[in-house]
């Protein structure tokens, strides 16, 4: 599956290097520059919209098509915002991606837990928002991950980060319809759609950005140092 989607990344990428190629020929390096850098933004922001005319397209179906359409735009918007902050450079990048859309559709399983149901109708038709969509959740779980599992275990590095565009990009969709909620603070109202998309777009250049001072730190595990605290 993950080389299926590499092959597929390389095939696309292709189609895009090639009109970029005759664009550095017609333009100053630092436009095509700029233009490179912006792209793959675009291209989220352009994601985000396709998604929810698809969804408005749904609106009057059957509850399942649309859940199952909502849900999947939700896992596809994280996929693509990771591929944005890891740039897709080795296969490891792009089973995170996968593992990042993975979160943000397991987020809504909640419905469930809280209506203690697994019907449908009853997941739907809760008096209160269910606790993994308090955006909360980011600010408690990222430093636990952060702490216990990222300094740790250096395959897990990218986890705290990973979970964070997962859980704050499901919220910012959510957000453009019920707001965002803060427990124990209370919610926002609505988000408005150019908020919403302009969020989501700003989401994964905000995390790199995190991503790269942190890792300059460069910081050694406690369980790693062997440096004596005293000379005896
Ligand atoms: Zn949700």
């Amino acid at each position: 599956m993950a080389d299926f989607l590499l092959e597929t990344y390389i095939v696309i990428s292709s189609f895009v290097v090639s009109p970029l190629r005759v664009l550095s020929n017609c333009f100053p390096p630092p436009i095509t520059n700029s233009v490179i850098r912006i792209l793959p933004y675009g291209f989220l922001g352009s994601i985000c919209c396709g998604l929810d005319a698809i969804f408005m397209l749904v609106q009057y179906q059957s509850s399942y098509l649309r859940a199952l359409v909502d849900n999947t735009a939700h896992g596809l918007i994280a996929f693509v915002s990771w591929c944005v902050v890891s740039e897709i450079q080795t296969r490891k990048d792009l089973l995170e991606a996968m593992l990042c859309g993975l979160i943000a559709c397991v987020i809504d399983v909640d419905h469930f837990l809280a209506a203690k149901s697994f019907r449908l109708q009853e997941a739907r038709q809760l008096k209160n928002r269910p606790f993994l969509h308090s955006t909360t959740v980011v600010f408690i779980v990222v430093p636990i991950l952060q702490v216990w599992l990222a300094q740790n275990v250096s395959y897990l590095r990218s986890l705290p980060y990973l979970f964070a565009v997962a859980v704050i990009s499901h919220h910012l969709r959510d957000g453009h319809r019920r707001g965002l909620w803060f427990w124990p603070l209370g919610s926002t109202p609505p988000l408005p759609y150019w908020v919403y998309i302009t969020c989501v777009m700003a989401l994964p250049c905000f995390v790199k950005d995190i991503k790269r001072s942190i890792e300059k730190f460069n910081v050694v595990p406690i369980s790693r140092q062997t440096t004596p605290l005293m000379d005896v």
